[in-house]
């Protein structure tokens, strides 16, 4: 679905005579983009990065690509360091969605366009475009796996669920959790899903910074505090990273074994690791999203801001960020298991070998 969705695009971008391939060649020097992406410590941005520089040298332009270290100050003033560089466009994927305003405000001073990029950035009307994934979507295929391999729509149950989120300072966790919730809240209402630790509200099992080593924390803790004879059935996790952490907490209390085995535990990002968690029947799923095809689209957008073309939006008006509906392009994700991963190889997301 990544595929087509993405492929989709691409040709709503060409009918539209939006495809600018070759075009910025022609259109004299180009700009400057400004790239500001979260962290280094998850594969993605860093694919992303990677792309969203090769993509833009291709069409003509040059870039200044920074990472915040998961530190929301440092991102601010790196923004700040880009603006006084003189860029021409912002792309920017937030560590702190409600930290820059302060920041944006300079950068509309300086009539900097600004691209919001996979993450929202709320409460300032200086955002001119949102680029992302179907992130509800994304948190619905985790839920609807939970519930498929549970078999909660046959009246099965009741199982124990634990349920993760992500970092509480992310836009994304939001949607994440609310598709998730949409899914299994019939369940937990039901009782066929009960919650032994009984966090179920989003600020009791949000995940700082998206951290593996806090989730494999809240995980043992919980399992001390309110297991005992029980047995965990499914684990919601929102991110591959935190997929991992709660897997060794689950190892270290013996979880894995024939008389104990491992419960339902998703993901999100077909990170390396944890695709070959799933080829071992350890992690149970994941959430695939291409995230080249995400640098392409803010590629595609930042190009025709530069030679001074409308881009092209899909969806218009569903993301108010609380001072305005900011114009956005969402691709859709591909949930991903055991049964499945080879879309991986076949997109050359990841190389057979690289999977062994
Ligand atoms: C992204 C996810 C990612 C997470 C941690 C979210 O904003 O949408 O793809 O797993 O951040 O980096």
């Amino acid at each position: 679905a990544a595929l087509a969705g993405a492929a989709s695009l691409a040709l709503t971008l060409s009918a539209c005579g939006q495809n600018s391939e070759g075009s910025s060649e022609g259109s004299s020097d180009g700009g400057t983009v400004g790239i500001a992406m979260p962290t280094r410590t998850s594969e993605r941005w860093l694919i992303e990065g990677k792309s969203l520089v090769e993509d833009l040298k291709g069409k003509g332009h040059k870039t200044k690509l920074v990472y915040g270290d998961d530190d929301p100050k440092a991102q601010v003033s790196q923004i700040e360091d880009l603006i006084k560089q003189g860029v021409d466009v912002l792309i920017i994927a937030a560590i702190d969605a409600k930290s820059l305003n302060g920041v944006l405000q300079q950068a509309a001073d300086a009539e900097i366009p600004v691209i919001s990029y996979d993450r929202l950035i709320l409460g300032t009307k200086n955002v001119d475009y949102y680029v992302s994934f179907d992130n509800e979507m994304v948190g619905r295929f985790q839920a609807g796996y939970i519930v498929r391999k549970l078999g909660l729509d046959d009246g099965k149950g009741p199982f124990n669920i634990e349920l993760f989120a992500g970092s509480p300072d992310d836009n994304n966790t939001r949607y994440f959790f609310e598709g998730s919730m949409a899914l299994l809240q019939p369940f937990l209402d039901s009782k066929q899903l009960v919650v032994p630790s009984g966090k179920t509200a989003l600020n009791q099992i949000t995940t700082p910074r998206w951290d593996g080593p806090t989730a494999q924390k809240r995980m043992s803790g919980t399992l001390t505090e309110w297991y005992g004879s029980k047995k965990v059935d499914a684990v919601l996790s929102p991110y591959d990273g935190i997929s991992r952490g709660v897997l060794s907490a689950l190892k270290s209390d013996g979880y894995g074994s024939d008389s104990k085995p491992l419960p339902v535990i998703t993901g999100q990002d077909a990170e390396l690791a944890s695709v070959k968690s799933i080829i071992a029947g350890q992690q149970s799923q994941t959430v695939y999203k291409d995230v080249r095809r995400l640098a392409d689209a803010a590629a595609e957008m930042a190009d025709d801001i530069l030679d001074d073309r409308t881009p092209w939006v899909d969806n218009t008006g569903d993301y108010n960020n609380g001072a305005k509906d900011v114009p956005a392009v969402l691709l859709q994700p591909t949930s991903v298991d055991k049964t499945n991963y080879d879309v991986l190889v076949v997109d050359d997301y990841f190389t057979a070998d690289e999977l062994k």
